[in-house]
């Protein structure tokens, strides 16, 4: 928990809070509005819990119906509310590129754009989490921002780890613990295992599917993360350009390149001097200001 009395859980049932990001898309724009009005119009979610559903939670799209559909698991914490952000961010955008684009492929773009639609969602509805969280609003907000920041540093570990055991592949079982523990004191030195041989001797990879089974996927969401927070810091100085551009990047789909794309969106290129120090820089202030710190 980062907060000692708990971190704070929405208040309402699912039909409620289905309800509320009706009305929050509605408000946000005329294009989110008439979006989630489609969505809740042919209840294309499956968001409740129940005995021997499938567990997680992700975001499809139907060609032939240019529909998206939203599968999740509610559970009572503030990560239902991001079902309703995040997963929705991902459809807006299939909603909307599968409206543009003539070709299939071209509904969605690669994982390192995807994500900016999904990420930069959760930001563009924080005015609106006051319906969720009541009073508590502004300790998600913050939350929110602080677990988006403190994951950076464990994607970049999780990476530099994939390229040196893979670049290795007979690397004995020991020796891959120890490059995970020096990349975690390089990474994370502030990580402390209390002692846990398990975990002291380097074993904490293991708990990550991506190293086995999706090479190189991991960075996408740090890549993503810097677009989101740069349309952010452009929301805070100017909301309607900030979601003109998002709407922008949300039509182009996958018609074209990441590079091409970020720059179609008016966003930094990650990989380019100084261009992460310009997406995180304005959160950092943001978030060492905030009184809950
Ligand atoms: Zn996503």
């Amino acid at each position: 928990f980062l907060f000692p009395d708990g971190n704070p859980d929405p208040t309402g049932s699912k039909d409620e809070m289905v309800a509320w990001a009706r009305e929050m898309y509605r408000e946000l724009s005329p294009e989110t509005g008439v979006f989630f009005d489609f969505l809740a119009q042919y209840e294309l979610f499956d968001l409740e819990t129940r005995p021997g559903k499938r567990m997680g939670g992700y975001c499809t799209g139907f060609q032939a119906w240019q529909a998206p559909f939203i599968f999740a698991n509610f559970n009572g914490t503030s990560a239902d509310v991001d079902v309703l952000t995040h997963e929705a961010g991902h459809a807006f955008a299939y909603y909307t590129a599968s409206r543009e684009q003539q070709l299939a492929e071209y509904c969605h773009s690669t994982n390192e754009i995807n994500e900016i639609h999904s990420m930069s969602m959760e930001h563009f509805t924080y005015p609106w989490m006051d319906k969720f969280f009541g009073d508590k609003a502004d300790k998600y907000r913050y939350a929110h921002l602080c677990q988006a920041l403190n994951v950076l540093p464990y994607m970049m570990c999780v990476d530099e780890f994939q390229h040196l055991i893979y670049d290795k592949p007979d690397m004995s079982a020991r020796r891959r613990r120890q490059v995970w523990r020096d990349l975690e004191r390089t990474y994370m030195p502030w990580r402390d295992y209390d002692g846990v041989p398990f975990l002291e001797e380097g074993g904490f990879w293991m708990q990550k599917q991506h190293i086995f089974l999706y090479p190189f996927y991991y960075i996408d969401y740090a890549l993503a993360q810097m677009g989101a927070f740069e349309f952010y810091g452009r929301m805070k100085q100017d909301r309607t350009a900030a979601w003109s551009d998002y709407l922008t990047l949300c039509k182009a789909g996958g018609s074209k390149g990441y590079l091409d794309l970020l720059k179609l969106a008016r966003l930094s290129n990650p990989f380019a001097e100084g261009g992460v120090a310009n997406a995180v820089s304005h959160v950092v202030e943001e978030v060492s200001a905030s009184p809950y710190r």
